[in-house]
């Protein structure tokens, strides 16, 4: 990169987050050295952002660097661990002073509201590439795998569904939702709010978890096929925001709640003998979650309406090949 490139982590990447008694050595060395609680084990995930195709190439770069941390979060959040250290591969066209400081500034913020710390990285010249890998830990057996999910559980997803989507029509000039109705879904898109705690607080009696990015057919099937069982979605049941219902038609709704991508909430399956638990939780304001179908034999996703009536759709959520 430009010959100023060790002052240039120096200044942005050096201090970003908030740096525990887990990390001995963080930026600067030839590798950084982690140490874990004792009896956990390490919970690793990378996602990439491409400018053009995850985020319009003048995007603010504040905003960049939250999604670019956000989506790794939300994979940390599926698992049920407590997200600690992260690594940033940064490709950039020109060593801009002033992106930097957004960006780096950015990334502090969603860094210390989710307690952890930038430990090292790689930066190079090139098209706009955001590529964070984040580390966390969680309890020996306490993880919470696609592959858990037995006939008879029930599922549930937090918060509301297909505002993701509602976003990016909007960024793409497709819906004209009423102002204030366009600043949440833009807030929704931009900082997705990682469902860290609920997977916390989750990993106590959920048999599987995902996250939802690529829509909630696409992510659940991901839940039914590793876990060799099928699932029956009530498409009346699904939780869709103020905001949306006032901005979209029904049937586009339930289109970008079930196959829009972008949504970051967890999707997670309970068994019966758990219900109890969840529901506790969900009484107790501790979680925001809706049941939305059940677990059952078989294979597939399928989806009925109130009177159980099968709902076709046909969008299968988005695929880069
Ligand atoms: P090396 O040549 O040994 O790979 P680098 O010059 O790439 O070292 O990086 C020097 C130090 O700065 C390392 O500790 C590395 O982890 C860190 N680093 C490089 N780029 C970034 C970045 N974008 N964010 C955070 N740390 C970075
Ligand atoms: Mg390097």
């Amino acid at each position: 990169m430009a010959t100023d490139e060790f002052s240039l982590i120096a200044q942005y990447f050096s201090v970003c987050g908030t740096a525990g008694a887990d990390t001995l050595l963080g930026v600067g060395d030839d590798c950084a050295l982690l140490v874990p609680p004792d009896g956990e084990l390490l919970a690793v995930t990378t996602d990439t952002l491409l400018a053009s195709v995850h985020f319009p190439l003048d995007s603010p770069a504040r905003l960049i660097a939250q999604r670019a941390l956000a989506v790794n979060l939300s994979d940390m959040a599926a698992m049920g661990a407590t997200p600690r250290w992260f690594q940033l591969a940064l490709t950039m066209p020109e060593a801009n002073q002033h992106w930097l400081a957004e960006f780096s500034a950015g990334l502090n913020a969603m860094a210390c509201q989710f307690n952890c710390a930038l430990v090292g990285g790689d930066t190079t010249r090139g098209p706009l590439t955001i590529s964070i890998t984040l580390m966390g830990t969680v309890p020996s057996g306490q993880a919470l795998k696609r592959s858990g999910a037995k006939p008879g559980d029930t599922v549930y997803v937090t918060g509301c569904l297909g505002d993701g989507a509602g976003a990016l029509a909007l960024l793409e000039s497709k819906l004209s939702p009423r102002v204030e109705d366009g600043d949440y879904l833009k807030e929704r898109f931009w900082r997705p709010q990682a469902r860290v705690a609920e997977g916390l607080a989750i990993r106590h009696f959920a048999s599987a978890a995902i996250d939802i990015s690529d829509g909630l057919l696409a992510d659940l099937g991901h839940i039914v096929k590793a876990s060799k069982v099928g699932a029956v979605v009530g498409v009346d049941n699904l939780p869709l925001s103020h905001a949306l219902c006032c901005s979209a038609d029904p049937e586009r709704r339930l289109n970008w709640a079930l196959s829009g991508g972008d949504d970051y909430e967890l999707c997670f399956t309970v068994p019966a003998d758990k219900l109890a638990k969840c529901q506790r939780l969900i009484d107790e304001g501790e979680l925001t979650a809706t049941p939305i179908g059940q677990i059952i034999e078989g294979q597939g996703v399928r989806c009925v309406d109130k009177q159980g009536i099968p709902f076709e759709i046909c969008d299968p959520g988005y695929q880069h090949f």
